[in-house]
């Protein structure tokens, strides 16, 4: 762990590069290794040729060094630094090489240092630079060799080989270039592809989710709505209870529940049939729907049976509510089948009322006014 730090911190200096500075990182390593190895290799040849008595060499070997580790240190300063030390970098090694190729006429391999030139310039600066720097290589190998002041030690065929053969170099990073940029154009149409895709598949995934959650809440008024009244059910009423009951405890309200029951309602059905029964039924739906304010319930409890729950309500108030429904059921006109009527329990709920025990008292009522004579309200 702690050597891949350090071997981190000496290839990187510590810097970090994002993903999308592949391209700087690569330079920056290059430039790190390349400046830091040509500073070492430079000085030792510099100590070696001012031992062997060549030393104007020698000191071009040494001041080079020295601005390599100059190159070096602006290097590592920082990040932004890499286009700079990088151009330097070219120029200093084509003014460091042309000096060897000048001065050092023993040296037979030196005119492959060019080599290495051109295809770092193609490396750090691209194609068009990397041009340039190829074409000035080549002419400062021709002219040197040609002007009658340097003896270059090499014969013409060596010079125009040699610059074939940068040409060559030149020729296939070129060729690699183009691939790389090909791919890189291939990747981006794929990932446009693959984006698009995505954002369709989103917007289909989005339709299909609104649609789902359409059929959801559709399914839900179902399951809660009776449907030949089309009232509330009793699938919730515990919960709507237990709701209302805290919230009359906390804002100190009472809470009444009415019981309804039509009177004598089998009649009906036997008398005029089991759809004029039912349409008995939807009218007195459409009746209490009618009478009670948006914030109290009506629901059908089953059969001919309506419960009506009336939160902010006391006795008095459910009463009068009641009576309000009885008198509008008897100036209701049923056309074909009289005068239908209902009998009422009213109920308060108390502290220690469930909603079983609430109905149950309320059923009592109810049980009462049936007793006594139906088309009443009692009151438990
Ligand atoms: P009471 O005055 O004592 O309440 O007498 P009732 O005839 O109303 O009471 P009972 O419980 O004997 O009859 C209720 C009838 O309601 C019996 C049943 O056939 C009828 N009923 C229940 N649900 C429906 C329905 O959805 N449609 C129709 N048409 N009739 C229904
Ligand atoms: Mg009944
Ligand atoms: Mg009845």
């Amino acid at each position: 762990m702690l050597t891949k730090a350090f071997i981190r911190n000496f290839l990187h200096s510590g810097h970090t590069f994002s993903q999308t500075e592949t391209d700087t990182k690569y330079k920056y390593l290059f430039l790190n290794n390349v400046i830091g190895f040509a500073a070492i290799a430079a000085l030792l040849i510099g100590l070696v040729r001012i031992q062997q008595a060549n030393v104007l060499l020698g000191n071009i070997d040494v001041l080079f060094s020295l601005i390599f580790v100059f190159l070096l240190v602006r290097l590592r300063s920082g990040k932004e630094e890499i286009e700079r030390v990088s151009h330097a970098l070219i120029v200093a090694a084509y003014l460091f090489f042309t000096a060897i190729y000048l001065l050092a006429p023993q040296q037979s391999t030196r005119l492959e240092l060019f080599y290495l030139l051109v295809a770092s310039a193609f490396f750090l600066k691209g194609r068009r630079i990397g041009f340039f720097w190829l074409a000035g290589i080549i002419a400062t190998i021709a002219f040197f060799h040609l002007t009658p002041f340097f003896a270059t030690g090499y014969s013409h065929l060596d010079i125009f080989t040699a610059s074939l053969y940068m040409i060559a170099l030149f020729f296939i990073l070129n060729l690699y270039e183009d691939v790389k940029l090909r791919q890189s154009s291939a990747l981006k149409h794929l990932n446009a592809n693959l984006e698009s895709l995505v954002t369709q598949r989103t917007r289909e995934l989005e339709v299909a989710n609104a649609q789902l959650q359409h059929e959801k809440e559709h399914l839900h008024a179902i399951s809660v709505t009776d449907q030949l009244t089309g009232l509330r059910n009793r699938f919730q009423i515990r919960e709507i209870f237990q709701k209302e009951k805290s919230r009359a405890a906390r804002e100190h309200h009472a809470l009444s529940l009415v019981i309804l029951d039509i009177d004598h309602f089998k009649s009906i059905n036997d008398t005029y049939g089991h759809n004029t029964g039912d349409r008995v039924l939807q009218r007195f739906a459409g009746i209490l729907k009618h009478s009670v304010r948006q914030y109290e319930y009506v629901l059908r409890w089953g059969g001919e049976e309506f419960l009506i729950l009336l939160p902010q309500a006391d006795a008095e108030m459910a009463m009068q509510i009641a009576r309000r429904l009885q008198a509008t059921i008897r100036t209701t006109p049923f056309p074909g089948v009289g005068h239908p009527t209902a009998s009422f329990g009213v109920t308060v709920c108390s502290v220690e009322d469930t909603f079983d025990t609430l109905l149950s008292r309320a059923d009592k009522a109810l049980y009462q006014a049936k007793q006594n004579g139906r088309d009443r309200i009692e009151i438990l």
